[in-house]
């Protein structure tokens, strides 16, 4: 089955055998817990809804075919998914080398609580810079972490290469893939070890849900998480499972509409006097925008730019927008801008950011699917 029917299809076969209902669409199994026949087996394969229940056993199934993975796990957001997965890898001691443009969340998760409290060891590379990458592998990493694009500078990482690379020194490789869904890009084809996804974004794509995933094919590695899943207990509820179900099967062409709009916008805002750098990897401009064409099915929907200006100028142009929404998150149907220095990036400080080469007249913005004539008009007006 091709992509965009696995995304409506699969987890989803009506029971038709006796005793099922029939329904198109997985019921939102609310039962905490399953009853039995018997003392010493679940008779239906449920127990308790932690462990696992229906409806998320229905999106875990989905989640893992649309990434090509043979495991899947859903969780309460992303930022559970990834701690799930680093309290199942790590111990105090290990090495972890991260890719320095990470989402603000993650990496506070990794300095202010792996580094700080469990003795956690985290370098730092620019991704794009593969000399960079082997030279921190020298530390035999437990976990290489990368973020491919990257938010909010769009960097693109050559996953391949540096699972490659990964591989070769004994470590596995985790891809964050929310940023470009896997409609876009689907890293554990391309060698990655495991895959994360801030289900919140693309994935479940309408602003109403927040939640995360892990997918892998490595049958002990799954195991190990799935171990942990239960163990720690952020779970994604029924009823947040049936929504990114729902979401999800409108995937495909949601993701074809946010990348036509967002390559819109992006040429809009190259052509404009009041901007000083435009970056999207659709853009040939983009320094790694072959690499993008080589591992990416597209160039996805966010946009980021940098005013002619400082940072009161940005905060003026947030301001004046009125279609987009002056709001943190990404990937919904409907168009947000923020300004990442001073919302999902202040956390990070101010050094690094500049080190990162973050500027403070940086905006993002996470191109919708409304009709696109309607969004150049506004970033016409609020940048006039
Ligand atoms: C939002 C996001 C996360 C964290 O996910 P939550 O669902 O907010 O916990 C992780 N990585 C990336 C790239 C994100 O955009």
């Amino acid at each position: 089955m091709k992509f965009e029917t696995q995304a409506i299809h699969v987890g989803e076969e009506p029971n038709l055998k006796e005793g099922g209902s029939g329904d198109v669409v997985v019921p939102i199994h609310l039962a905490s817990t399953f009853a039995r026949q018997q003392v010493d087996r679940p008779t239906c394969g449920y127990e308790y809804s932690r462990t696992s229940n229906p409806t998320r056993a229905a999106l875990e199934k989905r989640l893992a075919a649309l990434e090509g993975a043979k495991f899947g796990l859903a969780f309460a957001s992303g930022l559970a998914a990834e701690t799930t997965l680093m309290l199942s890898t790590l111990k105090s001691g290990d090495v972890v080398v991260a890719s320095d443009d990470l989402y603000g969340g993650t990496r506070r998760l990794l300095d202010k609580v792996f580094a700080q409290n469990y003795g956690v060891s985290v370098q730092y590379v620019d991704a794009a810079d593969l000399g960079q990458v082997e030279a921190a592998l020298k530390a035999k990493p437990k976990l290489v972490w990368l973020e491919t694009p990257t938010n909010p500078l769009l960097k693109i990482a050559d996953i391949g290469e540096i699972s490659r690379l990964a591989h070769g020194a004994g470590s596995p490789l985790v891809v964050d893939n929310t940023f470009a869904s896997p409609y876009l890009q689907q890293p554990l084809l391309l060698g990655a070890d495991a895959v994360v996804h801030s289900t919140t974004k693309f994935i479940n794509g309408h602003s109403d849900s927040v939640g995360g995933a892990l997918m892998v094919s490595d049958e002990a590695l799954y195991a190990k998480l799935k171990f942990s899943q239960n163990a720690a207990g952020a779970i994604l509820s029924p009823f947040d499972s049936f929504l990114v179900l729902r979401g999800l099967k409108t995937l495909a062409v949601r993701m074809e509409r946010h990348q036509q709009n967002a390559m819109r916008v992006a040429q809009f805002l190259s052509a404009h006097s009041r901007v000083r750098k435009v970056i999207y990897p659709g853009l040939p401009t983009h320094p790694q925008h072959e690499l993008a064409k080589k591992q990416m099915r597209g160039f996805g929907g966010m946009v980021s730019f940098e005013i002619d200006g400082n940072a009161s100028d940005a905060k003026a142009f947030l301001s004046r927008l009125k279609l987009f929404a002056l709001a943190e998150s990404l990937g919904g149907v409907e168009s947000l801008a923020e300004h990442p220095a001073l919302m999902t990036h202040a956390c990070v400080g101010a050094q690094e950011r500049t080190r990162a080469g973050l500027s403070d007249s940086l905006v993002r913005l996470s191109v919708g699917i409304e009709n696109a004539d309607d969004l150049l008009e506004d970033l016409k007006q609020a940048l006039g």
